[in-house]
C-alpha cells in the first residue's frame, strides 16, 4: 500500500489542521512552520508526488492552484505589497512532503533567492 501523505491525512481528518480553503479539487492550510506572516499551502486533493509526476491532464488543476493562491493573497491583503509562490521539487529544493503543494509566502519583505 502506498503511504499516505501528511496532506491526505489532514484532508481525511486523521490529523488536525484548519482547512482555510476548499473546493472539489483543491484545499489550503496554514503552514505549521511559517517562514513569514502569511505562509499558506495550496494542495491538490489528488496526490501527485512531485512536479515531475504532473502530466498534461493536470494542466487545469495546476492553473487552478495558482488562481486559488492569488485569491488567497488578496484575501490576506498582500496582493499589492507582494508575495512569493513556490514549488519545491526533490532533494536539492528540500522538498519534504511528497504530495505537491504551492507555497504562498508574504506579509513581510522577503529575502532574495
Ligand atoms: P516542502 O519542503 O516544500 O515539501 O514543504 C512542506 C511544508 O509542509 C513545510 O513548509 C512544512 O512546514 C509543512 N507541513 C508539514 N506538516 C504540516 C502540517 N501537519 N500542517 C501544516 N503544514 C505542514
Amino acid at each position: 500500500m502506498v503511504e499516505k501523505s501528511v496532506f491526505e491525512m489532514i484532508l481525511n481528518k486523521e490529523i488536525e489542521s484548519e482547512i482555510i480553503y476548499e473546493d472539489e479539487e483543491i484545499f489550503a492550510i496554514n503552514d505549521i512552520n511559517p517562514v513569514a506572516p502569511v505562509h499558506i499551502l495550496i494542495i491538490p486533493k489528488k496526490k501527485v508526488a512531485t512536479m515531475n509526476d504532473l502530466t498534461e491532464e493536470d494542466e487545469l488543476l495546476v492553473g487552478k492552484m495558482v488562481i486559488v493562491a492569488k485569491n488567497l493573497a488578496k484575501s490576506r491583503n498582500i496582493d499589492e505589497s507582494g508575495y512569493r509562490l513556490l514549488w519545491n521539487t526533490n532533494k536539492d529544493a528540500m522538498q519534504t512532503v511528497f504530495h505537491i503543494h504551492l507555497h504562498l509566502i508574504g506579509g513581510t519583505m522577503l529575502k532574495g533567492i
